[in-house]
């Protein structure tokens, strides 16, 4: 991938926690730097300087937002009455690189497009300007555009296997390598939050043991226990992680029993949805425990 070549637009997919956005972090400073080596970005000019401390003016990172969380077309091509924090794609291509070797634009999850913006990233793709670098993440590959995937170097990235994680995160204990279900990204996360995630596989362990009129109780705690993982203010977000730790810690401990793992999966959806977590958990652990018998 260090290699300077031809290649204008490369696309990272692969599930989440499988390092697509480090790799399209180590791509963009590579893109970026103005002395690279043979094996990636010097780390020393100016330009990676300015990368790491996260002010790079030769980067433009575009994310889907909103209530759909899609890329809007106001995001790639400049629209009448677009939101003015937004610096279309074609605009910000349109200037030469100030301080970097090239531009470089990062796109990601690049399923969640209409045919509009896809049309216009299309354009794009197929005439870049020079000096102009593209990267693209996506954890649903098959909901690519082939149009646009046939223009881009397709780079798969895969979940590391659990020795994998054992030797690369020395200090991580059997049972949080087993919490992170094999994503790096969530192991990390796990350690970095050791406290709060303790008390959380405490309670996962001993699901299967709990009484089946405990749901209810049970519910409220494990809402506690999501809001303590997660960061100030994004309870959503909390909960939502919350239910994929269980959902997957459902599947790889099957003693609940296939209904059980599925529950969960659902209630992760309803939360997406914006369903009242309230009712969500307190559905979710009445199926669990009633899954068991
Ligand atoms: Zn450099």
């Amino acid at each position: 991938m260090f290699q300077d070549s031809p290649v204008h637009a490369v696309l990272f997919y692969g599930p989440q926690g499988s390092g697509k956005s480090e790799l399209a972090r180590m791509l963009t400073q590579y893109w970026l730097c103005t002395k690279p080596g043979e094996t990636g970005p010097c780390d020393e000019c100016g330009s990676c300087r300015s990368f790491e401390r996260g002010r790079h003016v030769d980067v433009l990172k575009i994310e889907p937002g909103g209530l759909s969380y899609l890329l809007r077309l106001g995001q790639i091509v400049p629209v009448d009455g677009g939101a003015d924090d937004d610096v279309p794609l074609t605009t910000f291509f349109r200037s030469s690189a100030i301080a970097g070797r090239n531009k470089v634009a990062v796109l990601h999850d690049v399923h969640r497009m209409n045919a509009d913006s896809a049309n216009a990233l299309l354009k794009t793709l197929e005439e870049p300007p020079k000096r102009t670098k593209l990267i693209l993440t996506t954890d649903s590959v098959s909901s690519v555009l082939p149009t646009i995937l046939s223009r881009c170097v397709a780079v798969a990235c895969e979940l590391p296997k659990l020795d994998e994680l054992r030797l690369a995160f020395s200090d991580a204990t059997e049972d949080e390598i087993l919490l992170s279900a094999g994503s790096p990204g969530r192991l990390q996360h796990i350690i970095n939050r050791r406290k709060d995630f303790a008390p959380m596989l405490k309670f996962l362990k001993a699901l299967p043991q709990q009484p089946a009129g405990a749901s209810l109780v049970l519910a409220d705690e494990y809402r506690e226990l999501c809001e303590g993982i997660g960061e100030k203010g994004a309870v959503r977000a909390a909960n939502a992680e919350g239910l994929v730790i269980l959902a997957d810690w459902l599947a790889t401990h099957n003693s609940l029993g296939p209904k059980a793992t599925q529950a969960a999966i659902e209630a992760h959806r309803r939360i997406l949805q914006n369903g009242s977590a309230g009712l969500v958990f307190d559905s979710l652990f009445t199926r669990i425990l009633a899954a068991r018998s």
